[in-house]
């Protein structure tokens, strides 16, 4: 890979200008096909123009870095009790009510089950055996953003544990948070996660 340096000229071919001397200038570049844009990377400008037409191989790590920081929102709605599930989760951590942290428990109980068959079993023995969702008004929502990765493991995590669709697993998940945390039936994991709640 040839590394360029900041303010380093070179050529390229500009779509308005043709062929052009370009500088390797930090910009905030557009990615294709998404909304989101490279900040500040290295690009080659089109000295005639200004606009960016080349970006060097060693920017392309940003790129891709971007595309995986995008974040999906994933909105449900359900019970008003499995909300209380999670903010007593909350509480049981941090001694108080933070919605940072209970966004973050829901991306870690999705990682973590993705990575541990253990850990999926029981996310499906827990929604099988629990009287927790009948009969119930799904009356609140719960909105939470994750990046591209984390949803591909959660696509994944649905597919291995045949759940039928994102609102079974995502209320799997909030039972598994009450068993292992408000119920506490996992001391370890809520020593563990104390430790993380620090840092959150
Ligand atoms: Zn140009």
């Amino acid at each position: 890979m040839k590394i360029y340096r900041e303010g380093e000229k070179s050529k390229a071919i500009c779509s308005h200008c043709g062929k052009v001397e370009t500088v390797f200038e930090k910009r905030d570049v557009p990615i294709q096909g998404s909304k989101i844009f490279a900040k500040k990377i290295l690009a080659g400008v089109c000295t005639v123009c200004d606009e960016v037409v080349s970006i060097p191989q060693q920017s392309a790590i940003y790129v891709k870095e971007s595309l995986q920081k995008e974040k999906k929102p994933l909105e449900f709605r359900i019970p008003k009790h499995l909300e209380d599930i999670l903010a007593n989760a909350s509480l049981r951590l941090v001694g108080g009510y933070s919605p940072v942290l209970v966004n973050f428990l829901i991306r870690f109980y999705i990682h973590k089950s993705f990575g541990s068959q253990k850990e999926r079993i029981k996310l499906q023995n827990i929604y099988k055996k629990t009287d927790l969702l009948a009969n119930v008004a799904l009356s609140s929502r719960l909105s939470i953003k994750i990046d591209s990765k984390l949803f591909e493991e959660f696509q994944k995590l649905k597919f291995e544990t045949n759940f039928k669709n994102d609102s079974e697993l995502i209320k799997a998940i909030m039972l598994k948070i009450n068993n292992d945390i408000v119920q506490e039936n996992d001391p370890e994991m809520v020593s563990e996660l104390k430790d993380l709640a620090i840092a959150i």
